[in-house]
This record gives C-alpha cells, structure tokens and sequence, in this order.
C-alpha cells in the first residue's frame, strides 16, 4: 500500500485520483493541507506550495504532472528525495504542431494578413522558400528535439541551442552561454524550449532579444519567466522585433485586462502547447512508483543539480 498527496490549486488533479487508483489498489489519497497529506510517501505536484513538501517526513518520490519541474524546485526547502517529470510521445506531437503552426504564421504570413483582414486590405506578401527562413530553437531536449527535425523535414533552416555540445543532422548546433550571441543573431523565427532555471531566468530580455535581426519573431512555448515581456513590447514597438507567439506567461492565467493581449503584433495562447493526457500522467506515476517498490531506477528523474 502507498500513500499519495495532491498538491496543487483545489480541484486541479480531480480527474487524476481515480486513474492512480485504478494504477495502484490500495492506493491512500489526501490532498494538501489535509492532515493526513503530510503521511504521504508520494507527492504529486503542480506548483506546491513552499514548505509543504519539507513537511511531509515519509516522503519517497516527487512527481511533477508536468514535463517541467520548475513548479516544485522553485521552493528551495524541497526535501531530497527523486523528482521525476512526465515524458510522452504525445507531448512531443503535441509541442511540434504548435511549433510548426507558429513557423508558418509568421513564414506565410499569417500574422500580417490576419491583421490586414480586419480592413479589408487585399495585400499578397513575397512568397518564402523554407530554407530563406531561420528557426532557431532554444533548449534541444526531448521537445526542441522533435520539433527541430520536423522542421528540417519541412526545409527550414534550423539551429537550435544547448546546454552541453551536441550534433543532429541538418541542424545547426550553438552550446553554452558564450555561443548565445552568435546563435541570436542567425535567427529569423526564435522558439523557446529551455526548461526553466536560475540559468534560463529571464534570459529573453533587451539585451538578449536584440541580438535577433530586425524582424525577427518570437515563439515562447517554455515559461513565461524566460522572458522580460517589457522589453519585449519594446523592441516590437520600436520595429526591431517582428511579433510573438507567446504560450506561457509569469502569471496564469493571464488576466483578461492585461496589455498583452491587446499589443499589436502578439498573439497570446492559453498555455496550451502540449498538454499531458490524465491518463498518460498517472500510468507514468504508478510505473515509477513500482519501481521505487522494486528498487528499480525511476523514469524521467531529474537532476537536481542542473534543475531539469
Ligand atoms: P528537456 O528534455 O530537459 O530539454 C531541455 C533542453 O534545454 C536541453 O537541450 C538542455 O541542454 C537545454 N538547456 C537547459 N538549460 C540550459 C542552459 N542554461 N543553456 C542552454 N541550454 C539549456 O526538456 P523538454 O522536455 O524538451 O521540455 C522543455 C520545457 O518545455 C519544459 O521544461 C517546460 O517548461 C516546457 N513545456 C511547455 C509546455 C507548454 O504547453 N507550453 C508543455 C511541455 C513543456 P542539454 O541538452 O545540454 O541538457
């Protein structure tokens, strides 16, 4: 028998209990701050709150709901225990499709007759050959990976940046903070898939985003904390920056009378990039739970050091 805590805003992981139980008979649930949440031996999280983790003493396994863990490391009390996060080919299709979507919104031009719709403004644009644009993906992980190749099967040209040196075939590989610059400023379509660190922490600020050639555009599908959204409203407004895609914010939802919403050239989404099955979520938890039982290595553990 293991003992599970829910610990995010109330009500979030309602459909998740009954597929962990069907997982895991004999499975205990609490949902944090019930008492008996704080026995539990594993923790199921989205953005716990700070010291709730370092409260629970018969704590064996954290796991996040989601591909990043950003929302349980933040809290520099968490206990050191695994952190694992979820892994699934269909948060990759998922990531890919919203990539490829925005490339062509602003290769074809979507962005700009879109808006020239709203006059009646008959205007056909230049047409682009793949190669002529430049994406560049930031973070070649699981995501930047997959969604790297589909681009390169497409024609685009395609770079993307790392932590540590790597080569993929027909990408153009940059690694480490001193390769960042030259990576910038190669750029046409810039897309953010860095999970998020102290090293990542607003990484995409004035400095940094005016390294992308003018007219460049920004597709942010990581975490709203990557980005300085000031100095990216700057740059578009000065002409520097074409546009944005922009998934993720510092603060969700964001709220209905943000200026986002309204800055011309950005188009915000509802965090909805790639979203985890509830499915797919608990049979990953419950395989890693059999396998803290078994004494096996756990799936998709992170390295606490590194932060992802
Ligand atoms: P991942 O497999 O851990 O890959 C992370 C990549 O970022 C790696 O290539 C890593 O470099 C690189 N990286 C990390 N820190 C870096 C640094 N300081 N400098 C340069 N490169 C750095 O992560 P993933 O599964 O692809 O997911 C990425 C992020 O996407 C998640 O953390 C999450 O925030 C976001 N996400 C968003 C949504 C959405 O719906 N919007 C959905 C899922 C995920 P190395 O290869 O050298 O380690």
């Amino acid at each position: 028998m293991i003992s599970v805590a829910f610990l995010s805003t109330p009500g979030l992981m309602d459909p998740l209990e009954p597929l962990l139980r069907r997982e895991l008979p004999g499975l205990t649930c609490a949902s944090w701050p019930e008492e008996a949440s704080r026995e539990a031996e594993l923790a199921v999280c989205w953005k716990p709150q700070a010291g709730a983790l370092a409260a629970m003493p018969n704590l064996k396994l954290i796991h996040s709901i989601a591909a990043g863990v950003d929302n349980i490391l933040a809290d520099p009390s968490v206990p050191d225990r695994p952190v694992c996060r979820i892994v699934d080919p269909d948060i990759s299709v998922a990531m890919t499709e919203f990539v490829l979507w925005s490339t062509l919104y602003f290769h074809r031009d979507f962005d700009r007759v879109i808006d020239n719709a709203r006059t009646g403004a008959w205007h056909r644009y230049a047409q682009r050959a793949p190669q002529d644009t430049r994406v560049g993906i930031l973070g070649l992980g699981t995501l930047g990976t997959d969604a790297a190749r589909r681009l390169v099967d497409l024609g685009f040209s395609v770079s993307a940046w790392s932590r540590s040196a790597k080569t993929a075939d027909g990408i153009r590989t940059f690694s480490g903070a001193a390769a960042l610059d030259a990576f910038l400023g190669e750029v046409d379509i810039l897309v953010s898939l860095l999970p998020l660190t102290p090293s990542t922490l607003g990484l995409l600020n004035a400095e940094r985003l005016s390294r992308l050639p003018k007219g460049a555009a920004l597709v942010l599908c990581s975490r709203g904390e990557h980005l300085i959204a000031d100095d990216l409203v700057a740059l578009l407004r000065t002409g520097h920056l074409r546009g944005a895609v922009l998934d993720v914010f510092e603060r969700e939802p964001l709220p209905a009378d943000h200026p986002l919403w309204r800055e011309p050239g950005v188009l915000v989404t509802p965090h909805m990039a790639a979203i985890a099955s509830w499915m797919v979520i608990a049979q990953q938890i419950a395989e890693n739970v059999r396998r803290l039982k078994r004494g096996e290595p756990l799936l998709n553990a992170v390295d606490r050091a590194r932060g992802y």
